[in-house]
C-alpha cells in the first residue's frame, strides 16, 4: 500500500537536567501504507508511545521527519495543520482519565464536531447518535455521564471521540492494556471492523506481543528507543530473528496447562536499562544471552535478513 505515513530517522530527546539527555526516541525509520496496521512494541520506557504523540503533533521531534502524504507534518501552515490535526486521532490507554467526568458522553463525542466545525444543530446529534451506534452503543447513552459506564463501554466512547471528526490515521495508544482479557477481543474486533468500514490507517501500541497479531499487518519491535525487529506479523510470529523479540514471544501465556508446562521460556533478566546515557553499542547486550564482543562497541544497524523482513542485531547482520 502507498505510505500514508513516513518516518525517518526520528529522534525525540528530552533534557532531564544536570545536563542529562534521555534519548526516548533514537533514530527510528518505518512506514505506514494507506489502510494498514503497524503494531508497535515493546516493554514500558522503550519509546512507542513518545513516537505516537510525535506522529500526531504532541510532541516536535529532535531531529528527523514525519511525512504525511508527502508533507512533512512539521512544515505544516496554520491552515494545514488544522486539517492534520482533524486526519491524525489517538485512542488512550486510560479511557476513564482521558474523558472529562463532568461532560456527558455525547459532549465528549460532540466536542472536536464543534472545534472542527463539521456538522451543526440536528445533524451533530444525529452525527453523535450514529457514532454511538458504530462502536456498539445507543444513543441513550448520550445523556449519560463516563462514571456510569465499564472500562470497555468507556474505550467504546473513547473510539467514538475519535472518529467523531472523520480521521485517516488513528494511533491506539494501548487502548487494551487497562482491560479484562474478555473485553480485550470485543475491543480488538471493533478497531478491526471500524478500520474496514471506514478504510483507516492504524498505529497500534502494545507493551507485549499477546493481543497485537490479530490487528498488525506489520508489527515492529522497540527496545530502549530504536527499531530492533520490524516485519509482517505472520512472519514475526512464525521467524523471530532477534533474541529480545525471541524473548517477548515466549513471554506470551498459552491457555493450554499441558503445551505451558512444557515450554521453554526464555527468561528476560534485568530490567530495561536507563535511556539516560545508554551504554554504547547494542542497547540490548547487557540481558541477551549471545552478546559477543562486537556488541559491546558497535550498535547494530536495522538490516533487511530477509525478504520485508528487518533487525538489529550483529549475530544475524554480519
Ligand atoms: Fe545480542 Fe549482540 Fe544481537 Fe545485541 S547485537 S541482540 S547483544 S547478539
Amino acid at each position: 500500500a502507498k505510505p500514508l505515513i513516513n518516518v525517518k530517522n526520528l529522534k525525540k530527546y528530552f533534557n532531564v537536567g544536570k545536563g542529562q539527555v534521555l534519548k526516548a526516541v533514537d533514530n527510528v525509520t518505518f512506514e505506514i501504507g494507506q489502510g494498514e496496521t503497524v503494531g508497535l512494541v515493546g516493554e514500558s520506557g522503550c519509546g512507542k508511545t513518545t513516537v505516537g504523540r510525535t506522529l500526531i503533533k504532541l510532541y516536535k521531534p529532535t531531529q528527523g521527519e514525519i511525512f504525511y502524504k508527502d508533507r512533512n507534518i512539521n512544515d505544516l501552515d496554520k491552515a494545514e495543520g488544522k486539517k492534520y490535526a482533524k486526519k491524525a486521532q489517538m485512542i488512550f490507554q486510560d479511557p476513564y482519565a482521558s474523558l472529562n467526568p463532568r461532560m456527558t458522553v455525547g459532549d465528549i463525542i460532540g466536542e472536536g464536531i464543534d472545534i472542527h466545525e463539521i456538522y451543526k444543530g440536528k445533524d451533530r446529534q444525529s452525527r453523535i447518535y450514529e457514532l454511538l451506534e458504530k462502536v456498539g452503543l445507543n444513543r441513550e447513552h448520550a445523556n449519560r455521564f463516563p462514571h456510569e459506564f465499564s472500562g470497555g463501554q468507556r474505550q467504546r466512547i473513547g473510539i467514538a471521540r475519535a472518529l467523531a471528526i472523520e480521521p485517516e490515521f488513528i494511533v491506539c495508544d494501548e487502548p487494551i492494556s487497562a482491560l479484562d482479557v474478555s473485553i480485550q477481543a470485543q475491543i480488538v474486533n471493533l478497531l478491526m471492523r471500524l478500520q474496514r468500514d471506514m478504510n483507516l490507517t492504524y498505529m497500534f501500541i502494545a507493551h507485549d506481543l499477546s493481543m497485537i497479531k490479530h490487528i498488525s499487518d506489520r508489527i515492529a519491535v522497540m527496545y530502549l528507543g530504536t527499531i530492533v525487529e520490524l516485519t509482517s506479523s505472520h512472519e514475526l510470529y512464525s521467524n523471530p530473528v532477534h533474541p529480545y523479540t525471541k524473548a517477548l514471544l515466549s513471554a506470551i501465556p498459552i491457555p493450554d496447562p499441558k503445551i505451558e508446562k512444557g515450554r521453554n521460556r526464555i527468561l528476560l533478566e534485568g530490567d530495561v536499562p536507563s535511556p539516560i546515557n545508554p551504554l554504547p553499542g547494542c542497547k540490548f547486550r547487557k540481558r541477551c544471552k549471545y552478546a559477543m564482543d562486537v556488541c559491546e562497541i558497535k550498535m547494530p544497524e536495522l538490516k533487511e535478513v530477509s525478504k520485508s523482513h528487518y533487525s538489529a542485531c550483529h549475530l544475524i547482520s554480519r
